[in-house]
């Protein structure tokens, strides 16, 4: 449906009204609780001159004030821009300064990093939350506090209004900004709300957008409904935007909100709160998998897990299945230039999920494979190349970056810059990044294949594989390794690999290290490790 991101909200305050959206610690913060409060803060935006065609920065980790904010800046007629709150000063004065930004909302120590590029910026206006008002900023309750608890009057196109302002998650290189209307990300929520719960939409006044459940919670039980998830995924990333903020707010379930991740407590609060799904990146799974207190804990009230943003390893996917025997698993695959997804497994009880893919396309969304050399020509299923993905949810463009949008965007299709494949009933499989692809003699060598078989060794806990150059023959693969128990030596398992590949794609060196550094997001960051070894 062609309506503004408000209309979510609106349909949630109108459908849920008191029961709890969100939960942090011990306080809860109710549907319509949150629509007023981000009407309070739209009102406020717009008396101090911020509205349609404005650009306005979230610039917090997930905590209660985040959704007022987001929906506030969006029912005010302007863009949202989120930026991660731990990034180092010069990368956040290059993002607000690229993103055009006039205000910012901001928190703790993130809002003095904030105060010392300012000047470098055109924000002018500073909301900050747990913290005081003093000059050139506001506390956040009194900047909204007395403002009128109905939204403001904006006229905007859905189709071509700005809602997100997104940051590509700056895993290969400098982060880019993509465009999203609100078109986008409506569609978008209403593809993963939809395929996840088992509903339709309602438009119920025009203004008001919902959902109307169809079958059973068994048939469905990935559905949020009355349920209760926690949510880890930062709400500044693609995934978190929709995952953790829109979807939630269509399917009507609690979202419990926790300050940073401790394995350990995390797996309290899901057996204290009886939590039904669980979802994020591969890199929560693993350590919830690292942890002992994940086998003791009374997990029995989860029904269903998702995971995205990176691939989820096999040896992963089976010890999740052997924990969680009775669960619905789905692996969904996106990128912030579709708003968040393109696919994922189907999560109805008797559909077929193929473990290993990641899915089939989600509702009004086609995907190609195409060389990876370039061309616009489908490959034949089974060929891996390019994924290349058309939908209502694929941006408009690189925000000021008109070479680099026209370099992806051919006739409506998105070149990911993702290898994959596609199965004969259409089933994707991601096989690597072009940009991870290594080069040797002439071959093609995912790293992806390498580190899967890394991963299923013994007392191997996760891996990584890079390449170090070399002049005379392209790239040699090098993994790093970290531990869990007793791998053998780096021969050892060195060989143990080897033995099981091609010989052009034989691992020619293999480190044992403490951590493998992932991102914000949970991505690995290769870039950082082709950097060692380059020192
Ligand atoms: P940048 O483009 O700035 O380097 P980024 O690629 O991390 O950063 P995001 O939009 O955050 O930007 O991430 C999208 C990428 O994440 C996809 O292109 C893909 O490589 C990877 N990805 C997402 N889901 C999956 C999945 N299920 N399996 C494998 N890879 C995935």
């Amino acid at each position: 449906p062609e309506v503004p991101v408000g209309a979510i909200l609106a349909g949630a305050a109108a459908r849920y009204g008191d029961r709890t959206a969100y939960l942090h610690n011990d306080r809860a913060l109710g549907f319509s609780q949150v629509y007023r409060a981000a009407c309070r803060f739209a009102n406020a935006l717009r008396a101090h001159g911020v509205g349609t065609g404005d650009t306005v920065a979230v610039h917090l980790p997930n905590c209660l004030a985040y959704p007022v904010a987001y929906y506030g800046i969006l029912l005010a007629g302007a863009t949202f821009t989120p930026a991660n709150p731990l990034l180092p000063p010069a990368d956040l004065a290059a993002q607000l300064a690229d993103s055009g930004a006039v205000a910012a909302i901001s928190s703790g120590p993130a809002a003095e990093v904030l105060a010392g590029v300012q000047d470098r910026t055109a924000v002018r206006l500073v909301v900050v939350v747990d913290g005081e008002s003093g000059p050139g900023r506001t506390e956040f309750e009194r900047f909204h506090a007395g403002q009128p608890e109905t939204p403001p009057e904006v006229a905007i196109d859905p189709r071509t209004a700005l809602a997100h302002l997104a940051y590509t998650g700056g895993t290969t290189g400098r982060s880019k900004g993509v465009r999203l209307p609100h078109r986008n990300v409506v569609v978008n929520s209403l593809q993963y709300a939809c395929w996840g719960s088992g509903s339709v939409p309602v438009l119920e006044d025009g203004e008001r957008l919902g959902l109307d459940q169809v079958g059973s919670e068994d048939e469905w039980p990935s559905r949020l409904g009355t349920g209760i998830a926690i949510n880890l995924t930062p709400w500044f990333h693609a995934m978190g935007t929709i995952g953790g903020l829109n979807v939630p707010m269509l399917t009507g379930g609690t979202i419990v909100l926790q300050d940073g991740f401790d394995p350990v407590r995390y797996l309290a609060d899901a057996e204290r709160l009886r939590v039904t799904q669980l979802g994020g990146a591969p890199a929560l799974y693993a350590a919830l998998l690292a942890c002992p207190d994940f086998a003791t804990r009374d997990l029995s009230s989860v029904r269903s897990l998702s995971s995205g943003a990176a691939p989820l390893p096999h040896e992963m996917l089976k010890a999740l299945g052997q924990r969680f025997p009775e669960a619905v698993i789905s692996e969904g695959y996106g990128l912030t230039e579709v708003t968040m997804g393109a696919t994922a497994n189907p999560t109805f009880r008797s559909a077929v999920r193929k473990p290993g893919t990641v899915g089939v396309p989600v509702f009004d969304t086609e995907v190609k494979i195409v060389a990876p050399e370039g061309g616009e020509e489908p490959l034949p299923p089974g060929e891996p190349g390019e994924v290349c993905i058309r939908g209502p949810q694929v941006m408009t463009g690189y925000h000021e970056r008109p070479e680099e949008t026209a370099a992806v965007l051919v006739d409506g299709w998105l070149h990911t810059g993702d290898i994959g494949v596609l199965d004969k009933e259409g089933y994707l499989s991601i096989v690597d990044r072009k940009k991870d692809m290594l080069l040797y003699k002439g071959y093609n060598v995912y790293p992806r294949e390498l580190e899967e078989l890394l991963m299923s060794q013994p007392g191997v806990a996760s891996a990584a594989v890079v390449g170090r150059r070399r002049a005379d023959v392209g790239e040699l693969p090098v993994a790093f390794v970290v531990r869990r128990g007793d791998a053998g030596t780096e021969e050892d398992l060195m060989a143990a690999v080897n033995a099981n590949v091609l010989p052009y794609k034989r691992l020619r060196e293999l480190h044992f290290v403490d951590a493998i550094p992932v991102s914000a997001a949970g991505k690995i960051l290769k870039r950082e490790l082709r950097a060692r070894l380059e020192a």
